[in-house]
C-alpha cells in the first residue's frame, strides 16, 4: 500500500478543534501513517507560539530571570489541550521534567535548542494518544554532526530502519540529536524539513504539508483579494516564487524531496476535502495552456548603475565591479548589462552602513563616467512555465505596466524562460502587481 508522510503546522494544532480536524484528516485515509506535528502557533492575531515562548524561557533562565509565568502559559496551553482531548494523558511529569531541564541547559550556557525543541515533543505526545499511534523521539534518528550540521546520509539511514518497523508513528518535527545527544534544531519553520525526510525515507507517495492555507496562491492576498489558487506547480517555479518572497515551505524542505521527486501537496486544514496545490517534478507536470503560474516580489533593494563609454572592450570590467562588492561581503541578486552600462541590484540589508564605501571603491576600482543609486526599488517575478510556449508574454507584460505608467527601471529574463523580473520604484510596487495579476489572469 502507498504511503504518505502528513506535516502539520501550528497554525492547524493550536486548539482542540483544530487537532480534531486533525484526527479526522489522518484517519480519513489509511496512506497517512507518518505523522510530523509542529508545536502549537497563534490562535488568533495577538496570541504567542509555544515556540517563541519556550525561547523565551531559555532567555530568561540565561539571564537568571525567573522564568516561571511564561512556563506556565506554556504548561497552561498544554494542559489545556490534553484534558480535552486526551484526559487519560498526565501532562505533569513531561512538563516538570522541561521546566527542569531548560533550567539546567541555559545555566550550563547551551543553546536554546533543547526549549525550543520541546513545542514539537509536547505536542507530539500529545497526538499520539490522541491518534493511537507510536511516538518516535527523532533525537535517536535525525543526526546532526558535531558542529551542527545536519548529517544527511546518517539520518536517512536510521530514520528508515526505525520507520520499517513502525507501521504508523508520530514523529515530532524541528529537531535531532548531536553526536553527544544534546538536541539540536534546524532553523525556524524547520518542521517542513522534518516531515521532507521522512518522506523520503519511508519512499512516500506524496508529502502533504498541512497548514492553513488551502494551498499556494497565485499572488499576495495583501495586494490582490481573493487570488486564484495554484492547482500545479513545479519544483523550480516555486524556487522561483519563494525566493521572490512567496512562502508557503521552508526552502530547504524542498530539496530532499526534490531529489526523490516525491510530490509536495500543500493542503488546508480548514477545506480537507480541497485538493490543494500539488508541486511536482516539471516532467510529471501537465501542460498548461496558463500563460503564468504565479507573481511574487519584494520590495527593499538598491540598484547601483554604472555606465562607461566602451566599457564592452575593456578586460576584466565586471569583474572589477563584483569583486569590489566580494571584497565588502555584499551580494548582489541580478545584474543586467548594456553596451556601455552595468547595474547591480542588491538587498538593501547587504548594503546597511556599507554603502559610501562601497560606492567610492566601486569608483576607484571601475573608473566609470556616471554612477546612480536608486534606492527604494522592488522586484517582481512573474513566473511560469507555460511562458516558454506563448510568444509575446514579455511584450503582454510589459504593455500592461505601461497602460497603468509604471516605469520599468530594470528587466531580467533568466535563461530558463520560467521568470520574467521586473524592477520598479517601491512606490509602484502594488499597482505593477495588480496590473500584470490583471492582464495575466483575469484576462
Ligand atoms: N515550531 C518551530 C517554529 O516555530 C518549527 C516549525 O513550526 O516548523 O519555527
Amino acid at each position: 500500500m502507498p504511503v504518505k508522510a502528513c506535516k502539520f503546522g501550528g497554525s492547524s494544532l493550536a486548539d482542540p478543534p483544530k487537532f480534531r480536524k486533525v484526527k479526522a484528516i489522518v484517519e480519513a485515509d489509511p496512506q497517512r501513517r507518518y505523522i510530523v506535528p509542529s508545536a502549537p502557533g497563534r490562535r488568533h492575531r495577538q496570541d504567542q507560539k509555544i515556540t517563541d515562548l519556550l525561547y523565551l524561557c531559555h532567555d530568561h533562565a540565561r539571564k537568571g530571570i525567573a522564568f516561571e509565568e511564561v512556563f506556565k502559559l506554556i504548561a497552561d496551553r498544554y494542559n489545556r489541550i490534553a484534558a480535552d482531548l486526551v484526559p487519560t494523558l498526565n501532562l505533569q511529569g513531561p512538563l516538570e521534567e522541561v521546566r527542569q531541564k531548560i533550567a539546567s541547559t541555559a545555566t550550563n550556557g547551551d543553546s536554546p535548542d533543547y526549549a525550543a525543541s520541546r513545542g514539537e515533543y509536547l505536542n507530539g505526545l500529545i497526538l499520539a494518544e490522541l491518534l493511537g499511534m507510536e511516538l518516535v523521539d527523532p533525537a535517536s534518528i535525525i543526526h546532526f554532526d558535531s558542529d551542527g550540521q545536519f548529517d544527511k546520509k546518517k539520518t536517512h539511514q536510521a530514520m528508515k530502519r526505525r520507520l520499517d518497523k513502525t507501521q504508523r508513528a508520530i514523529i515530532p518535527g524541528f529537531y535531532g540529536g548531536m553526536p553527544d545527544g544534546r538536541i539540536k534544531t534546524f532553523s525556524r519553520g524547520g518542521s517542513d524539513i522534518t516531515g521532507a525526510v521522512v518522506a523520503c525515507a519511508v519512499g512516500a507517495s506524496v508529502y502533504e504539508n498541512w497548514t492553513d492555507v488551502t494551498g499556494l496562491l497565485m499572488a499576495n492576498p495583501n495586494i490582490i483579494p481573493n487570488p486564484r489558487l495554484i492547482q500545479t506547480i513545479t519544483y523550480k517555479e516555486l524556487r522561483e516564487l519563494a525566493y521572490m518572497g512567496a512562502t508557503v515551505l521552508h526552502d530547504e524542505a524542498i530539496f530532499p524531496v526534490r531529489m526523490k521527486g516525491i510530490p509536495v501537496n500543500i493542503r488546508g486544514t480548514d477545506d480537507p476535502d480541497h485538493p490543494g496545490t500539488m508541486i511536482l517534478k516539471t516532467e510529471k507536470v501537465p501542460a498548461t495552456d496558463a500563460a503564468i503560474t504565479g507573481i511574487a516580489g519584494k520590495k527593499g533593494f538598491t540598484f547601483i548603475s554604472i555606465e562607461k563609454a566602451l566599457m564592452n572592450t575593456e578586460l576584466g570590467y565586471g569583474r572589477r565591479l563584483l569583486e569590489t562588492l566580494e571584497v565588502h561581503g555584499v551580494s548582489f541578486e541580478h545584474m543586467p548589462s548594456g553596451i556601455d552600462t552595468i547595474s547591480v541590484v542588491i538587498e538593501n540589508s547587504q548594503l546597511e552602513g556599507k554603502l559610501d564605501q562601497v560606492l567610492s571603491d566601486i569608483k576607484m576600482a571601475c573608473k566609470p563616467d556616471t554612477i546612480e543609486v536608486s534606492p527604494h526599488m522592488a522586484l517582481i517575478a512573474t513566473v511560469g512555465r507555460g511562458m516558454s510556449r506563448r510568444p509575446g508574454t514579455a511584450a503582454k507584460l510589459f504593455g500592461a505596466l505601461g497602460r497603468a505608467e509604471i516605469n520599468i527601471r530594470m528587466i531580467d529574463q533568466g535563461s530558463s524562460e520560467l521568470n520574467i523580473i521586473v524592477g520598479v520604484e517601491e512606490k509602484d510596487f502594488e499597482n505593477s502587481v495588480r496590473a500584470i495579476y490583471e492582464e495575466f489572469v483575469e484576462e
